[in-house]
Formats: structure tokens, C-alpha cells, sequence
């Protein structure tokens, strides 16, 4: 199932989230700490809260990449799951998803993109950075730089995947062996208004992505945060986090940074309406959806 394109416009910036797919998805799957129960009985507690939360307590989430167009450049951040990978999850197991004309129509055909950026190397974040053609994995987007976290790529090429898939081999070896990969560091920056936030924790080299322009201001998030509950309470850390402890402290100090009420926070799982401001509120935050 998928969304709606949706438009957001950072001074002269246009950020454009084109969706793969959309789901509930059980807090028990995300998060080990909390159930349904629980997360109903945070949406009493926090009503901002009720875009994001499903009437029997599921999360409701969503799979999309932004294209972040400066004029000068496009950039892809997060790729998705793209189609037919090899999964061992049923929803992505040779997914067969319109992502890539849903992104044509957004104005943004895959020979455009300018750079692909992934927050991390997750496989719901960089599955469309190839796709199949006569057998072969070759890049999707053959004339872009593609944008690398170095510590995060040496995790990843001698770690095996979450779930055992070969996601590296698929989704990240190829383009290195195209001769499209930058492997940078985590406080790289494209032009003027596009730089890296180091956010480690969910993985090692995990960075969220700044947008500034005139005087406004976005935050992709990645998946330092993969829920607004975790905005009303920063201590959840998710069961894929590689050190739950840091990517505590990550959100802590990173919350804190983005709490001014202006910064608009793109959520990278964040089901429709996905962006929205923060605000302190009582000892931890709340998140209004824009
Ligand atoms: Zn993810």
C-alpha cells in the first residue's frame, strides 16, 4: 500500500517524500518495552500523538525517500526496499512496488539525482540504490555520487545483516564496484544547505541529514527515532538499535538540539503526515504534525 507524495519548502529548498509502502506495524515487532496497551495508553496521555497511532494500538509507519532539490542538486536520502531483493521478510521478499514511476512523476526521473545519501545501511534504506537488469544488480541512479558513511560501510561489509539477507551484497557492493561510492565522514556536508548530523547508536555510523536555507530549518531524521512515541519518551530504544544505550543518548542530545519549535523533523518512519515541529513538554517532548 502506499501514500501520497508529499512537498515540504525549506527556503529554497524543496524536499519531496516520494513513498514505497505503509503499514501498521505491531510496537512489539519495533520496540521490546512497549505493547499495544502501552502505546494506547501514552495516546491518552499524549493526543498529539493520534496521526501516528492506530485505534488498536499498532504504529503507523511508513517507508519513503526524500528528494532534497537545492536547485543545483538532487539528492536521494534513504532508498527504501526496492524490488525484487531476496528477503526474509514476506512484505519485501520480491516486491514488485511502483516506487520508481511514483518518482518520475514527482518530477525526479532516476537519471536526475544528482546524489543518493543513506543514513544508514539498513535494508529499508538502501534497496532501490540498485535494481535488477538482466540478472545484474546495477545502480539505479547512474549519474549520481553515492554518499557514504565510511565507519558505517565498514560495519556493514563484514557484519552480517539483521536478518541474514544479503543486503550489502545487493544493495551497497555493487555501486562501490561501479565506481559511484564516496565514503565520507559523518559530518560531511553537499552545498551550502545540506549537511550530515552525526546520530550513532542505531547503527555506528548512523547520521541524520540538516537542511538549512534562509533562515529555515529540517531535520531527516534516519532512524534515530522510528516513532513519534519515542518523542514523547526519548529512553525507547528500538530492538534493530546495534547499541541501545548510545542511540539513547543520541535522542537525549539530539531532541534537545531540535525542540525549538521551528525545525521542521522529517521522520523517516513516520507515518502520513511523517513531518512536524517539536516542542519541550513537561520532562520530555511533544510533536505537532504540519
Ligand atoms: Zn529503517
Amino acid at each position: 500500500m502506499s501514500d501520497d507524495v508529499l512537498t515540504w519548502q525549506i527556503g529554497d529548498v524543496r524536499i519531496t517524500s516520494v513513498p514505497e509502502s505503509s503499514d501498521p506495524t505491531s510496537p512489539k515487532f519495533m520496540f521490546s518495552s512497549i505493547d499495544k496497551t502501552g502505546v494506547l495508553e501514552l495516546r491518552e496521555q499524549a493526543p498529539w500523538l493520534a496521526p501516528f497511532v492506530g485505534e488498536k494500538g499498532h504504529l503507523l509507519q511508513k517507508i519513503h525517500c526524500c528528494v532534497i532539490d537545492t536547485g543545483d542538486d538532487r539528492i536521494a536520502v534513504d532508498t527504501c526496499v526496492g524490488n525484487d531483493k531476496q528477503r526474509g521478510n514476506p512484505l519485501w521478499h520480491e516486491q514488485q512496488g511502483p516506487f520508481l514511476d511514483l518518482l518520475e512523476k514527482a518530477g525526479y526521473p532516476p537519471d536526475s539525482i544528482t546524489h543518493v545519501v543513506c543514513t544508514h545501511l539498513h535494508v529499508d534504506h538502501v534497496g532501490w540504490n540498485t535494481r535488477l537488469v538482466d540478472g545484474q544488480w546495477v545502480p539505479t541512479f547512474p549519474n549520481a555520487e553515492y554518499v557514504f558513511v565510511a565507519a558505517e560501510f565498514e560495519h556493514w561489509s563484514s557484519t552480517e545483516d539483521l536478518f541474514g539477507d544479503p543486503v550489502f551484497e545487493d544493495s551497497v557492493a555493487p555501486i562501490r564496484e561501479a565506481g559511484l561510492a564516496n565514503l565520507v565522514s559523518a559530518d560531511h556536508s553537499i552545498g551550502s544547505a545540506v549537511s550530515f548530523e552525526s546520530t550513532p547508536g542505531h547503527t555506528p555510523g548512523h547520521v541524520s541529514i540538516l537542511i538549512e536555507s534562509g533562515d529555515q530549518r529540517a531535520i531527516i531524521t534516519g532512524d534515530m527515532a522510528h516513532s513519534p512515541i519515542q518523542i514523547a519518551q526519548p529512553d525507547l530504544s528500538s530492538s534493530f538499535d546495534t547499541d541501545p544505550e548510545m542511540a539513547r543518548s543520541t535522542r537525549v542530545d539530539a531532541f534537545a538540539r531540535w525542540a525549538d519549535g521551528n525545525t521542521l523533523i522529517i521522520g523517516t518512519h513516520f507515518g502520513t503526515p511523517t513531518a512536524g515541529v517539536m516542542r519541550p513538554d513537561g520532562d520530555s517532548y511533544r510533536f505537532d504534525a504540519s
